[in-house]
């Protein structure tokens, strides 16, 4: 996936200006910055949900170009609150994720089926394939919207904060999951997070957005470094070598 000044205004006001960046197929790339930097903002627009300035291109192709079906087949968005029809069970919320599959006054066929099946399973939401989406709790919920994302069969997942909704053990659940789907499947991740240690992580890449601008980019050890962190998002931390990226930890000034 490339974006190549990228610019989105909202109301006049200009919140992404000029955002490049490049995520390879089976990469992870996580993009961080603090509150109002842009992020869910830049991560709609890459995602076809919104207007922007600048190029977007999936395996080549422009976003605005492709058919929305094609779109739809091609890229999986998980916004941070999906709206949700209350009384709606998890299954046929699920199968949402098929609709692009499904011809216009047609009917879901078995592949459509067998696929809310599969992500059902992956999620390990089997269980609750037959509850209303008004009974399950915030982290029950996240694993249904990652369910249906995966049933749509997108090979590029663009996750706004996927686990903010998350204690610390489901979170490092969700994350494994989509890591161990990156691996299995060669799926393509964008997302946004907050928590820079578990970000840091995750990512094979990270990108700090600081007012709607790239102002950092590259491994998580080279973007989560105290003076990045303390000139953008105003804040003394400690960075603590990891196994698997940096560990951010903030102290007293
Ligand atoms: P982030 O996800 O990084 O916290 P957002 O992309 O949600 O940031 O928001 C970026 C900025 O855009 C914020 O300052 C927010 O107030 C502003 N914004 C969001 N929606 C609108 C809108 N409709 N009109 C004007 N400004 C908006
Ligand atoms: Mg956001």
């Amino acid at each position: 996936m490339e974006v190549a000044g990228l610019t989105v205004r909202l109301d006049q006001a200009l919140i992404v200006d000029g955002v490049d960046l490049r995520v390879a197929e089976g990469e992870w790339v996580t993009v961080i910055g603090p509150n109002g930097a842009g992020k869910s903002t830049a991560l709609r627009a890459i995602g076809g949900l919104l207007p922007f300035g600048g190029t977007v291109r999936w395996h080549g192709r422009a976003v605005d170009e492709l058919p929305r079906r094609e779109r739809a087949k091609a890229v999986a968005t998980v916004l941070q609150s999906p709206v949700v029809p209350p009384a709606m069970r998890v299954f046929d919320y699920v199968l949402l994720g098929r609709t692009p599959y499904i011809p216009a006054l047609g009917r879901e066929s078995a592949a459509d089926l067998a696929a809310a099946d599969e992500a059902l399973a992956a999620l390990d939401l089997v269980p609750f394939s037959g509850r209303r989406l008004d009974t399950l709790s915030g982290g029950e919920k996240q694993r249904v919207f990652l369910a249906r994302a995966l049933a749509q069969g997108a090979g590029i997942v663009l996750l706004d904060e996927p686990t903010s909704a998350l204690d610390i053990g489901h979170q490092q659940e969700v994350l494994e999951l989509i890591d161990r789907l990156r691996v299995e499947r060669g799926l393509t991740v964008l997302a946004t997070m907050h928590d820079l240690t578990t970000a840091g992580e995750y990512a094979d890449r990270m990108v700090l957005l600081a007012g709607g601008r790239v102002v950092a980019a590259g491994s998580p050890a080279e973007v989560l470094t105290e003076a990045n962190l303390a000139e953008h998002y105003r804040v003394k931390v400690r960075i603590i070598p990891g196994d698997h990226g940096p560990l951010v930890v903030a102290v007293r000034q």
